[in-house]
């Protein structure tokens, strides 16, 4: 063996050979570029001690580099753990109305600022608020981002300064370590707690807001935890009207706000963002990504001068959606419109879904992993067991749907579940009692197949 170190070939004879073989069509900068970062690998890898690739193995490598930068880039994802809007999954998954709506807007132009008679600028794209007028009853409404962008919009109506009162029960963290009195700080608000974690009255509201120090009042909504036992909420009615009586503006946080009635999916009630302006609330904000069903934003409705004042707003600019995401969420919103929300909205289809036609699917899922795998030979290798799925994505919390799982009992469950994840497409389950759990009700009956070849694919690799 020579003691001397290989070189690795000079990137112009790298870039030579991939324009004999027809890869030359590229804009130079980026081939040479990429070509670069290879032969920069190569040598790194020749110090290591690996085979030299060659000029042939490099251009190879770099046409490889090269097309993975032109493939779309996230992995998809077999949802298999039965959480229906999972926030590390992306939430929910768009309704086929909204991509096709997203994609006509991405791909061309629309009259996004245009009015269609005059030819003149014109309000930006209403049809999702007019969506949202129609159904919440709402005055007007506002479509941002997202909720938490909403949310510091609607707080900052208080002012510099302004007393925001919140009900220590309601000093939530709603995920990713963003909690509500550092929401309502940095959009300016003084916040002013009342009542204790269990139980909050609405006498609790009387000093701080007859007093005038609190010219807004936060509700909100728990959507992400329950507190049982001896506790107590104040009443929204009463609330808002106390709130009313001293001036101040009453802002109801939803979280994710149900358009339909949960309660008719065996689900317990999820207040609506109709019930909550009838009860007295001048805005209300929830998001386009939870229950609602749709593209990530943030959605307000409410008071017309409130929401013409949030509109004014510097900060409404830095928090508006694009032309796809405003042209989704108005589909999807659409389809609550057109009396077609639980047909086709996944999220409700999904809760909709009987049972009895999962456990079905599961069924067949079972059969044909034991018909084509050895070592699932035994029946009780792969079998359909029930399971609860849930809502998810801070929805619900502690309601569950009846479901059905594939349940793989094999040596090792770990490594069978991190296999599932690391591959394409990824599948994303969970383990319970030793057991791969794989729930089917938040896997489309399309990926079923996909599903059974990537278990399979899954269990052949060698311990
Ligand atoms: C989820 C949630 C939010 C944040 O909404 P995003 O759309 O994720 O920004 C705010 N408040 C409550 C109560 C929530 O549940």
């Amino acid at each position: 063996m020579s003691t001397e170190r290989p070189r690795p070939p000079s990137v112009e004879a790298v870039l030579a050979a991939a324009r004999r073989r027809g890869d030359g069509t590229r804009e130079p900068d980026a081939m040479l570029r990429v070509a670069r970062e290879a032969v920069a690998d190569e040598r790194d890898r020749l110090a290591a001690g690996a085979d030299p690739l060659g000029i042939d193995g490099l251009a190879d490598e770099l046409a490889a580099r090269l097309a993975g930068f032109e493939r779309a880039g996230a992995t998809p994802v077999i949802n298999a753990t039965g959480v229906i809007v999972h926030t590390n999954l992306g939430r929910a998954p768009w309704p086929e109305a909204a991509i096709r709506a997203a994609k006509e807007a991405a791909g061309g132009y629309l009259l996004l600022e245009l009015d269609q008679d005059t030819g003149r600028r014109g309000a930006r794209f209403r049809t999702a608020e007019e969506h949202l007028v129609a159904l919440t009853g709402a005055e007007d409404a506002l479509v941002t981002n997202n909720n938490a962008g909403a949310l510091a919009l609607a707080v900052g109506l208080a002012g510099r300064g302004g007393g925001v009162v919140v009900s220590r029960g309601e000093l939530v963290e709603i995920g990713g370590g963003v909690r509500i009195p550092e929401i309502v700080r940095r959009a300016g608000g003084r916040l002013i707690e009342v009542g204790t974690t269990n139980r909050t009255r609405v006498g609790d509201f009387e000093a701080p807001l007859s007093e005038d120090r609190a010219r807004l009042v936060l509700r909100v909504h728990p959507s992400n935890f329950r507190v049982d036992g001896f506790t107590e909420a104040p009443d929204p009615g009463g609330l808002a009207r106390l709130a009313h009586a001293h001036g101040a503006i009453v802002v109801d946080d939803l979280g994710s706000g149900a358009l339909l009635a949960t309660e008719a999916f065996g689900l317990m009630h999820e207040p609506t963002p109709r019930e909550q302006l009838a009860a007295g609330a001048d805005l209300v904000t929830f998001s386009g990504d939870k229950l609602v069903g749709g593209p990530q934003a943030g959605l307000v409705v409410g008071r017309a001068d409130l929401i013409a004042r949030l509109r004014r707003d510097p900060l409404a600019r830095a928090m508006r959606p694009d032309k796809a995401t405003l042209a989704g969420v108005a589909a999807t919103l659409g389809l609550y419109r057109a009396g077609r929300a639980v047909e086709a909205i996944p999220v409700w289809s999904m809760i909709a879904t009987p049972a009895a036609s999962i456990q079905e699917r599961a069924e067949a899922v079972a059969a044909s992993l034991c018909g084509s795998a050895a070592s699932l030979g035994d029946s009780t290798a792969a079998e359909v067991v029930a399971v609860e799925s849930t809502v998810g994505g801070g929805s619900l919390p502690g309601e569950t749907l009846p479901s059905f799982a594939v349940a793989l009992a094999l040596r090792s469950a770990t490594r069978v579940l991190a296999t599932l994840r690391r591959g394409s497409p990824a599948v994303v389950g969970r383990i319970a009692d030793g057991r791969v759990l794989l729930d089917l009700r938040t896997v489309h009956p399309d990926d079923d197949e996909q599903l059974t070849e990537a278990i399979l694919r899954a269990i052949e690799v060698p311990a």
